[in-house]
């Protein structure tokens, strides 16, 4: 599903991303952890084209990324992105940020697009707040809002960029509990978390970063357990 061969990505004279592979096959999830400036961030902004690569070839269902246009637009539903700070369109109803994507992007009438998110809302648990402005939600429904908007768009792969760190952590566990959820129904899924409990839960493999390189692969069990790097072991003895 998702397929990057060789990325490279520099700020200028900052190499931030340095031949980076990684395969993930659908319905798989994919757990990304490494320290701060490691390449998390940048690694899934590129495979929504949010940063161009310097170099290497990123495939999305077999399909090299666009480059503009309404393809691009395209690109953005498919591989839908949730953020740290869920950035819902302020001024807009809970509803009316769900359903502006798939009625402009993926052509869906409004009727159509309204019964949808009234189910993907009640899916995450929030379908009473449909009606309500962002500001008037918790941290932990608006991410979850966040979550239904990107479902919205029938994702065929769904990025999550540390989407708990801005919550309280009463509220950590409803989101993450719609992210087991979603990865149970097959979801493919790329989410840079610190949340190890997720990764135990939900994650078919676990990738550590550090300074732009995949230096580690493994399913969370052995990873946890055993770390082959010395730099795996050192991340993991301070988060743990
Ligand atoms: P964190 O855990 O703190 O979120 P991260 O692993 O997500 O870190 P990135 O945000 O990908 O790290 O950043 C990797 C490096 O790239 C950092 O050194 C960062 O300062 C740099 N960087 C990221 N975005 C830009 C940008 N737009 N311009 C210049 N440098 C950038
Ligand atoms: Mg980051």
């Amino acid at each position: 599903m998702v397929t990057v061969h060789g990325l490279h990505k520099r700020f200028g004279p900052l190499h931030v991303l340095k031949d980076v592979d990684l395969t993930v096959a659908a319905g798989e999830v994919v757990v990304v952890v490494g320290p701060s400036g490691s390449g998390k961030s940048t690694l899934c902004r590129c495979l929504n084209r949010l940063e161009v690569a310097s170099a290497g070839r990123i495939e999305i269902d077999g399909e090299p990324l666009p480059a503009e246009g309404r393809q691009l637009a395209r690109l953005r539903a498919d591989v839908g992105m949730v953020f740290q700070s869920f950035n819902l369109f302020g001024h807009r109803t809970i509803l009316d940020n769900i359903t502006l994507g798939p009625v402009k992007v993926r052509r869906i009438g409004r009727a159509e697009a309204r019964k949808q998110a009234m189910a993907l809302l009640d899916r995450v648990g929030i379908a009473d707040k449909a009606d309500r402005y962002p500001a008037q939600l918790s941290g932990g429904q608006q991410q979850r809002a966040a979550i239904a908007r990107a479902l919205a768009m029938r994702p065929k792969v769904l990025l999550f960029d540390e989407p708990t760190s801005a919550l309280d952590p009463e509220m950590v566990n409803e989101v993450l509990d719609v992210m087991v959820s979603l990865a149970a129904e097959g979801m493919t899924m790329i989410v840079v978390t610190h949340e190890m409990g997720f990764a135990r839960r939900a994650a078919d493999r676990v990738v550590f970063m550090d300074d732009g390189r995949i230096v580690e692969t493994a399913p969370p069990d052995e990873f946890f357990a055993a770390p082959r790097t010395e730099r795996a072991r050192d991340f993991l003895s301070k988060i743990l």
